[in-house]
């Protein structure tokens, strides 16, 4: 386990933090609730889920302190906000200011349900990029999908966050074989009138239930041979995020794809979590976690909690291994880690 020191201007104000096998971590997905006003097929059983207990969510001053100690002392850079849905957690506004105050480039994923009445809000607090969360532009697929009749009420979130000055507003659709795939080519001819970023996600076992199986992949070579037939693009150079760019020829915005089961992109991973229930988790696949919740409510300082951060970043894995037989499935679901 290797820290290297980093630097702002001419002053070393800290050391990186890389893992085993060479990558430096500066990115930080925060789940601030396991709860959800949705309950999609691919993410949460229709009934039935057991919610965590107040108690033991983390407090805004327990996240905020968590996040300040990944920046001080490792010159973390992007914090990202998740769950369940990040939006039914209270005065979450109040808690992008937190973090946005801390000078980190601060971004939300949701569900988009509840948008209308926050974008402002989340704006004004610092908020600069979100992603919003969309599988079908059917109504009735929307309902199957979600088990909710809201497609108009995220359509109008979408909006709201377009209104609210948000930027970049990125979609993300997860496709399913034979459920919302024939619906890709409406994706994109959607985010190019709206002017929004669509990014389509290859569907993961990380679901509720025993629901994912190869078959449903849609591959992301697929998505994008689809998208270029109707509509002509060309590859854009990749940076260490996980979605593969594609711009329109016809210079009308651009697409992404996150091939996680296909073409894992694990070898430029850069990306820690804490769940809501502050345990911290070094891939989205980990079957360890890291009490970080116990250590925040003890005496220990900054150093003895940057030193435990240290200590976990030391066990990640040099990648997942969906689809092969040492592939082991996560207890949790996506839901209750914070995608
Ligand atoms: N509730 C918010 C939302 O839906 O955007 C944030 C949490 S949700 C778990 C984060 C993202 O994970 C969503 O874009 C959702 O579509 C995606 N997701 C959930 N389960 C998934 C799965 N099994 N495979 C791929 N993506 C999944
Ligand atoms: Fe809720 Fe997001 Fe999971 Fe859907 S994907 S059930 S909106 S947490």
């Amino acid at each position: 386990m290797h820290r290297y020191p980093y630097s702002m201007g001419e002053e070393i104000v800290g050391e990186q933090l890389v893992d085993p096998f060479g990558r430096t971590v500066r990115d930080l997905r925060i789940s601030v609730t396991d709860r959800c006003n949705f309950r999609c097929q691919y993410c949460m059983p229709a009934e039935g889920m057991q919610w965590l207990p107040r108690e033991e969510i983390l407090s805004f001053e327990e996240i905020e302190r968590f996040a300040r100690i990944c920046i001080n002392y490792f010159g973390f850079d992007g914090i990202r906000l998740t769950g369940g849905e990040p939006l039914v957690r209270a005065h979450l506004p109040e808690l992008v200011e937190r973090l946005a105050l801390l000078g980190v480039d601060t971004a939300l994923t949701t569900n988009g349900a509840t948008l209308r009445m926050h974008a402002k809000a989340l704006a004004e607090a610092g908020l600069k990029r979100i992603n919003i969360s969309l599988d079908s532009l059917q109504p009735e697929r929307f309902l199957e999908l979600t088990r909710r009749d809201e497609l108009d009420r995220v359509l109008d979130g979408i909006a709201a966050a377009v209104d609210a000055g948000l930027k970049p507003v990125k979609i993300n659709a997860v496709m399913m074989r034979g459920i919302n795939d024939d619906e890709i080519v409406d994706f994109a001819e959607f985010g190019r009138d709206k002017g929004l970023t669509v990014r389509f996600i290859e569907f993961m076992p990380l679901e509720a239930g025993d629901v994912w199986n190869e078959d449903l992949v849609v591959p992301a070579d697929e998505i994008v041979e689809k998208i270029n037939k109707a509509i002509p693009i060309e590859p854009i150079v990749r940076g260490s995020e996980p979605a593969e760019r594609w711009r329109y020829l016809d210079g009308k915005g651009e697409v992404g794809v996150i091939a996680s089961v296909t073409k894992p992109f694990c070898g430029d991973c850069d990306r820690v979590r804490l769940t809501a229930e502050g345990q911290f988790r070094t891939c989205l696949f980990a079957v360890d976690e890291f009490d970080m919740r116990s250590l925040l409510r003890s005496e220990a300082n900054d150093e003895e909690i940057a030193n435990a951060i240290v200590d976990a970043v030391g066990t990640k894995w040099a990648g997942h291994s969906i689809g092969q037989v040492n592939f082991i499935r996560p207890s949790r679901t996506m839901s209750q880690i914070g995608g």
